[in-house]
Formats: C-alpha cells, structure tokens, sequence
C-alpha cells in the first residue's frame, strides 16, 4: 500500500497541519491502492505564501533561465515514464498501454509543444513605435486539475505558468492525486528553486474552495466539471482574481452521407477513448438521414467489438470508469435513456459480461435520440454514444449547437468546402474534421459552458500573463 500524506510546500515534502486521510481506490479492482491526506486552511495557507514569497525571485530570472529547468523537468518526465503510467493506471483506471502511451504521452506532448513555443515568445514587443506591450507572469496562481487526463491537464498548467515566471500551487483531485505527487518529485530533481511549484492534496470544498477565495492567489486555473467551475467562479469573484475554466462537453459528430467509409467506427471508437471520460469526446453522433440506418449498424458493431478489460493487461481495450460514483452516474445515465425512449442498440445496464468487480461499464449505444431527451443534453462521462439523424445541413449545425456545451465538434464529409462551412457555423472553440487531429499548439478550449480558456501553445502561455502598456520609452 502507498501512503503519501505529505505536501510538497516550499521545496521540501512537510505533513499536514491537521490530518485527515482519505483512500485512493484502484477503479480496476475496488480496493485501496493508496492512502493521501486531504489539507487544511493552514496547509493551503502555507504553500501560497511559499509561492508568494517565491515569486519575485523567479518572475526576474530570465526566460532561458526558467526554460532550462523546465528542459530538466521534461528529461526527468521522460526517464520515468513507466513509473507515471503505473501511478496513472493505479488512481484512474487507464489500461497499462493507454496509461504508457496516451496518458503519459499526452503530458510528453505538451511539453514538447510549449518549449517549441516558447521558442517564439517576445515577452516585449514595439507598438506604434513610441509604445511597446510587455507580458508579465500574473503572479501566483492556483492549479486545480481533475482526473480523467491527469497529467494532459497538470502539463497544460505548470509548465506555460513556470515558464512566464508565475509560481503556482497545483492541487490535483482527490480522486487521482498520485501522477501529480510524482510529478512534484521530478519538479523537485530537476531543481526547480523552493516555493515556484507547490502541491497540496485535497477535495473541492476544503483547499479548492480555499485557493479560489485566497487573497494572495492572483489567478486559478481550473480544469474540470461546469458545477465546479460556477462554484470557483463565485468563490473568486471577491478578491477579483482572473480565472480560466475548462470545463466539460456534448461534443457532436455530424456524418455527412458523403462521409469516408470509416467515419462511423472512428467516431464510436473515439467516443470510448479512455472509456469516455473526456471532455471532448464526440458523444453525439448526427448522420444524415440517407446512411443513418447503416451507420447505426456500424456503430453497434464497433460498441460490441470494443473490448473491455483489466488495467494490468496490455492491450487496446478499454478499462473501467474512475469510481464507483461515476459507475452509479452513468447506469443511472443508461436508465434514463432507456426510459425515455431512446433504443439502446449495444451495451446497456450492468457490467460487461463475465465481469463482477471494479467499475466496469458495457459499451453502449443508444440510437433515434431525440433533443429533449436526457442523454442528448447532459455529459455521460463514460462510454455511451447517442445517434440521431438529420436532414439538412442547416439541420444538423442548429442540432449541433442545441447545447449548452461549446468545446469540440467534429465534422465528416468528402467536400472540403462543406467541411469548412460547416466548422465555421458551429459554436465551439475547436471544430476536428475527417479524423484530423489538432497540430500540437494548438488551442485548447470551449465556448459557452465549456469555458473560457485556451490552453497549449502560445494561447495557453498568454493565459498566464498580464499585459502591460508602456508609452514614451521607444523601442531602441
Ligand atoms: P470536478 O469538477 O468534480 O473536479 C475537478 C477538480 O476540481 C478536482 O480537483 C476537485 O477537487 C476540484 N473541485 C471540485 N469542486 C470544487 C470547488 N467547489 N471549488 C474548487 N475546486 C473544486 O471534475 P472531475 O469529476 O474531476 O472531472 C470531470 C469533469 O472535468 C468533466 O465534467 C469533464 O468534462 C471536465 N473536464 C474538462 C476538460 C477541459 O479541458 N475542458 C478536461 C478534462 C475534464
């Protein structure tokens, strides 16, 4: 069993000011894999003032200065990626291959694509000759990361906030806490000075509620549910502090007849990707009237073909959701739909056959859902796909945009120009067409409830960044 009750605060791992434990369960096999301590006021206290204090000393160095730390910090990444994947397996459910390649390569990733960014960073740039803009690190900045992409979201954050010169107190969840407190231990050896990067474990309404109300936090930086992100705003609005939200999704899938043949199985089986649980999955699939009936036959035969199986096990299948509660959410999620009418095609309630432990749920497809219905609406988080077909082109961009939702939609057609009219219609921050995924850089972000912040690339380091405007000191 691991234990791990401490903080990393000021450059060093101290015990909590008031100990309160709490088990990290393996989703896999339903038993405790580790045991963290959940912080205190007093905890979350100490570690923004280490980064407060920490911070003028930091924002002075120069760029290349910081950069080289973080260069040491993606080497140290590199050297113990098979132990990041087993912390990432062990809190969140990953198969051992998703957890080595997509998990933790989706953090190598982002590394690769600040650094490349931040080759073409001006800090200081002229403007109108006389003036000049400067961007400068925001200050200190509270990370509150969820679990469904631990190390994709940890990477998004820390890595552009250090690099502008923001010190930072990363609190991962509660649910997934073990990746990030590796990731504290690489900070660490890659000698990155006490007090720039903090993390303190703990829930929502303790240290999150905390870092969000916390005078001294000049910026929370937040990944995870639309509930939190409204909780987080209302908790930051007394003392003003800027607070960039990425939030979840109802992502749609709009198959055009003309669409390539595969079409179909790449959007179920990218629906499933991580067992669902990503913001931006295409969860709603809308076909065109003249392939519907084929694409809903396609669509239960991927759902049926998608393997589901132990995290241990090397392989392409799929593993179980994060928790019990969100095994509960969605059989509750698959009820409803079944009440409302919609016709469940693959999977269904309970879990896979053959398999009566950990929080495994049957890939599943519901097709002639109806906008009004529950799971066109709500965000399932786990691997159910809704299929409804539509007539027009003008059709499936208003079903399209019937959400509150904004983050990523995705287009399949062999007309380009059709393509792009289409993209631009629809209300979202990022619009993938024809199974093409976003370049590295690239950003990151929604519409509406999805949020309002980009992350990835030279976006997601201006995030970090207040901009200041300096006139009558011309540009030499
Ligand atoms: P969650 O909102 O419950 O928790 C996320 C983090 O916020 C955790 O660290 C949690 O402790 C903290 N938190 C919860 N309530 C809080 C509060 N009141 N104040 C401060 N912090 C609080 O979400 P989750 O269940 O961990 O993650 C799943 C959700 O995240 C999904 O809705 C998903 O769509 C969303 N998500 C969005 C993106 C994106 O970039 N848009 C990426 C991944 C996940």
């Amino acid at each position: 069993m691991i234990e791990k009750r401490q903080f990393y605060i000021n450059g060093a791992w101290v015990d909590p000011a008031a100990p309160r434990d709490m088990d990290v369960i393996d989703p896999a096999t339903e038993d405790t894999c580790a045991v963290i301590s959940l912080g205190d006021q007093a905890d979350t206290d100490a570690a923004v003032a280490a980064a407060k204090t920490a911070f003028p000393g930091w924002a002075a160095l120069e760029m290349s200065e910081r950069i080289a730390l973080l260069k040491k910090l993606s080497k140290i990444y590199k050297e113990r990626r098979d132990d990041m994947a087993e912390a990432m397996r062990l809190e969140m459910g990953a198969p051992v291959d998703l957890a080595t390649n997509g998990q933790w390569g989706a953090g190598a990733w982002h590394m690769a694509g600040f650094l490349e960014a931040l080759a073409d960073f001006e800090a200081e740039t002229p403007y109108k000759e006389v003036d000049r803009t400067r961007l400068e690190p925001i200050g200190v900045c509270a990370l509150i990361t969820p679990w469904n992409w631990p190390m994709n979201q940890v990477v998004l954050k820390v890595f552009p906030a250090l690099a502008v010169g923001c010190t930072v107190v990363l609190k991962p969840s509660e649910i997934a806490p073990l990746s990030s407190l590796l990731f504290a231990e690489m900070v660490h050896d890659a000698g990155i000075p006490a007090g720039v990067f903090n993390l303190v474990n703990g829930d929502g309404v303790g240290v999150g509620s905390q870092l969000s109300a916390h005078p001294d936090v000049d910026m929370v930086s937040f990944t995870g549910s639309t509930r939190a992100g409204i909780a987080i705003s209302k908790a930051a609005a007394d003392t003003l502090k800027r607070v960039s939200l990425e939030l979840g999704g109802k992502g749609a899938n709009i198959v055009f007849a003309d669409a390539d043949e595969k079409a179909v199985k790449r959007g179920v089986q990218h629906c499933m990707n991580n067992t669902g649980q990503s913001c931006n999955a295409p969860t709603r699939m809308l076909v065109e009237r003249d392939r519907y009936a084929q694409a809903v036959e396609e669509a239960k035969a991927t759902a049926e073909a998608t393997q589901v199986g132990p995290t241990s096990e090397s392989g392409r299948h799929i593993g179980p959701v994060v928790s019990e509660a969100q095994f509960n959410k969605i059989q509750g999620l698959i009820e409803v739909g079944i009440k409302e009418g919609a016709t469940l095609v693959a999977g269904g309630l309970g879990r896979p056959e053959g398999v009566n432990k950990g929080y495994y749920v049957r890939p599943t497809v519901f097709a002639d859902v109806t906008p009004d219905m529950t799971i066109y609406r709500e965000e399932i988080f786990g691997p159910v796909l809704a299929m409804s077909p539509f007539d027009s082109e003008e059709e499936a961009i208003s079903m399209a945009n019937d959400t509150v939702y904004g983050l990523t939609n995705y287009i399949q057609s062999g007309d380009d120009a059709k393509r792009l009219r289409v993209a631009r219609a629809v209300r979202s921050g990022m619009v993938e067409t024809n199974g093409v995924g976003r370049q590295n850089g690239s950003p990151f972000g929604g519409y509406k409830q999805s949020g309002n912040g980009r992350e990835g690339g030279l976006w997601g380091i201006e995030e970090f960044c207040e901009v200041k405007a300096i006139s009558g000191c011309p540009w030499e």
